[in-house]
């Protein structure tokens, strides 16, 4: 079956986990917990760990057990510093030489999607972004993430590649059928193919489109 999807995570895959903005979320869950719940720091850091740990994403276990109002969460936990993020002419162009679809896939929510795009200047390549809101606020490494994903998109699993730092997020979607690429991930993470930044993605995705495409 053909490729048709470049299916891309967004948070430390499309920009290096040394730009501090998962870290600068992780703070801001934390402070959301604090206010709203009456923690402490250390009270929310363990809730915290513990929620992405079981449910994928800290915001799932406060959604299930918390009561949590969702969309004023995100739009706090997404509210960040403006300067951590610049253009990156080489993504851009790299991109462009990129055949098929490009979709954003992201646990995060598409304000957060959009800013970052725009701050790396590369918005105009993708022609979707599917965040946790569009797939029912259920996040990656849930399977209904991926179903729900592949449901937008008319797309059958074996149509699809995703490109992903987080390892754990790439193993329904091989599971399911997808291609799967892992940036800058851990070295006992499973995928298909393993590359160290984004950056060295366009050799991966010829040879895939050259196997799959035959
Ligand atoms: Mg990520």
């Amino acid at each position: 079956m053909a490729i048709r999807f470049l299916l891309f995570d967004l948070d430390e895959t499309l920009y290096p986990r040394a730009a501090g903005v998962m870290q600068e979320i992780g703070r801001q869950i934390r402070r959301y917990i604090m206010r709203e719940y009456g923690a402490t720091w250390e009270e929310a850091d363990s809730l915290a760990r513990r929620y992405h740990q079981e449910y994928g994403t800290s915001m799932r276990g406060l959604l299930l057990n918390n009561d949590l109002d969702v969309e004023r969460y995100l739009a706090f936990v997404h509210d960040l510093p403006r300067d951590l993020l610049q253009p990156n002419q080489a993504l851009d162009a790299l991109l462009a030489e990129l055949p098929d679809e490009k979709v954003i896939f992201t646990n995060a929510d598409r304000p957060h999607a959009e800013r970052v795009l725009a701050q790396l200047g590369i918005r105009r390549h993708f022609s979707r972004i599917i965040d946790v809101v569009a797939v029912g606020y259920v996040p990656k490494p849930n399977l209904a993430a991926y179903t729900a994903c592949l449901r937008l998109l008319d797309a059958h699993p074996a149509e699809c590649v995703l490109i992903e730092d987080t390892g754990r997020n790439l193993a329904p979607a091989k599971d399911l059928g997808m291609t799967t690429i892992l940036v800058d991930g851990n070295p006992t993470d499973q995928a298909d193919y393993k590359i160290p930044t984004i950056l060295d993605l366009e050799p991966i995705i010829k040879t895939i489109l050259a196997t799959q495409n035959k």
